[in-house]
């Protein structure tokens, strides 16, 4: 399980970049000039303020400590799982309870020369110290354990969360506080995305209130979690602008998602590392399905974990998805060794209604396809042609010939249909006799203005062909993307 934890960018602003400088200044600088040490008096106090109005938000994104182990160490960090100790509040106590009683006796110790010459400097010598020990201690915890651990116990921390709680008292923080918003439950895939990549480990998908915000009083607000879900159902908002992102997601969430018990009825080796699964249907043993749908196959239940499939097939309670083995993929590794024929399987959907075809006979579709990305386009083309849609063109983008694994079906579909153009691209694989190139080199050749386009792919494909598109002036109406 070590690949758990994903290691993600989380450099998003030039202060999360560059903020670690300030450590060079005062940790090291300091030893020579200690009154730079003084900086952190007025720190403190923002730091304090920022804590009672926005909780852990400077860790997140001004903490320059923060900024070292994001921006510096990660690369080198072991980023395992958290120890319990480092979860627990009895270290959180202790360790802030240490720092404070530390401070105060030294503080107390040099109040003593007060108005004397050296009093400055060795004022600002306390906090360089303290400083220079915690990087040296978070350095340390973010080589051995994960970039963020010493976060979870750091005395400063410790310090926002209580003046949080005061905030929260006093009912300062409702206007300021932006916590981590999920548009809807039931869009949410259950991947446990926002957690594999949360540096604080936290899990937020299993925790959303029931105002569909997570309240954990150690999420750092980095947004790491938003950036990476891959339904696009995460934001950052106040408690008063919950109303207006359910607003904006409101036509989005047409079918509440089902549960589903069904048998693996066979498994089709495709290639080296793609497999059709054929799930009988049993509970319940039919389902409404929208070419362009997909499901979630539930991989794991603790922490419970699913992970998203495109409908490939569905015919008569049998409905198949079509999985690409990932290296080290956390779920099609649990899904490739497990998963075998017989064997009882937990669905969820069919859910997404971004592929669904807006209009099936509309004059001319393009359809464009990277690699495993083919899969909805099985029953998308389908529900084109029994439609009539004018003119289909699929484009199908791979590395290598193998992983045309539909090759035959839209071959043969193409010489049955007049209206239906299938185009295999191979990028890199030099047996191929057909087109070579990338998906975008055929789209060149189209009048792309004349398609309704509907794409899916790799994140990088779906960029190439955006910029392509809105390149070659294509209407945002008449693009649909999803990404695999
Ligand atoms: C709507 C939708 C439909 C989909 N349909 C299909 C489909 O039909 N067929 C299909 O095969 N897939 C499909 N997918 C993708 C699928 O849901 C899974 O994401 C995919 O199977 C990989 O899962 P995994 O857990 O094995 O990979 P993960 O472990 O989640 O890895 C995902 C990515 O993160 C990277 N990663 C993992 N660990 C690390 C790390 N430590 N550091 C850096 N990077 C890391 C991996 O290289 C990989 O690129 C679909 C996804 C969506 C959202
Ligand atoms: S829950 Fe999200 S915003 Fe909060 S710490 Fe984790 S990744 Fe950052
Ligand atoms: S879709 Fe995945 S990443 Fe997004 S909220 Fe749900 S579990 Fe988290």
């Amino acid at each position: 399980m070590e690949f758990y934890n994903i290691k993600t960018n989380r450099i998003f602003t030039p202060l999360r970049r560059y903020a670690w400088l300030f450590i060079l200044l005062v940790a090291v600088g300091g030893l020579w000039i200690p009154k730079f040490g003084l900086l952190m008096i007025p720190i403190m106090f923002s730091l304090m303020i920022l804590g009672m109005l926005k909780g852990k938000y400077w860790c997140g994104n001004i903490c320059p400590h923060g900024s070292l182990f994001d921006g510096i160490i990660m690369p080198v960090s072991r980023n395992i799982k958290l120890p319990a100790f480092l979860r627990s509040k009895i270290t959180l106590v202790l360790m802030f309870t240490w720092f404070m009683y530390m401070l105060g006796s030294r503080l107390a110790k040099v109040i003593s020369i007060w108005g004397t010459t050296p009093f400055i400097d060795k004022l600002g010598y306390i906090f360089v110290v303290n400083y220079l020990v915690v990087t040296i201690l978070g350095t340390i915890l973010a080589i051995l354990v994960s970039p963020r651990a010493w976060c979870r116990i750091c005395p400063m921390g410790t310090m926002q969360i209580l003046f949080y709680k005061l905030g929260k008292l006093l009912k300062l923080n409702t206007k300021f506080d932006e916590k981590v918003t999920i548009a809807d439950k039931d869009m949410c895939h259950i991947c446990g995305k926002c957690a594999r990549v949360c540096p604080m480990q936290l899990t937020p998908y299993l925790e959303f209130d029931s105002n569909n915000q997570f309240s954990h009083e150690h999420c750092i607000r980095c947004q790491t979690c938003v950036k990476n879900c891959p339904a696009g159902i995460l934001s950052i908002n106040t408690e008063k602008e919950i109303h207006t992102i359910q607003k904006i997601y409101e036509n989005d969430i047409k079918t509440k998602p089902e549960k589903i018990i069904a048998i693996v009825d066979e498994i089709i080796e495709l290639n080296n590392d793609t497999r059709e699964y054929v799930l009988k249907l049993i509970k319940p043993a039919s389902i409404n399905f929208k070419a362009g749908q997909f499901v979630l196959l539930k991989i794991q239940d603790n922490p419970v974990m699913y992970r998203a499939y495109s409908i490939s097939k569905y015919k008569e309670g049998k409905l198949s998805i079509t999985i690409k083995k990932v290296p080290n993929g956390y779920g099609t590794n649990i899904i490739f060794n497990n998963i075998k024929i017989g064997d009882q399987v937990t669905l969820k959907g069919p859910m997404g209604d971004t592929m669904v075809i807006k209009n099936p006979s509309a004059e001319k579709l393009l359809f464009v396809a990277g690699g495993i990305g083919i899969t909805p386009f099985l029953p998308m083309t389908e529900e084109a042609l029994n439609n009539n849609a004018g003119e289909i063109k699929l484009i199908h983008g791979v590395n290598y010939i193998d992983e045309l694994i539909y090759n035959q079906h839209f071959t043969k579909l193409m010489k049955e249909n007049r209206n239906f153009e299938y185009i295999p691209v191979v990028a890199i694989d030099e047996k191929w006799s057909g087109k070579r190139g990338l998906v975008t080199d055929v789209m060149k050749e189209l009048d792309l203005t004349q398609y309704k386009i509907y794409m899916c792919g790799s994140p990088a494909m779906i960029k190439a062909c955006l910029d392509l598109l809105i390149e070659a002036g294509v209407e945002e109406e008449n693009i649909y993307y999803e990404t695999a």
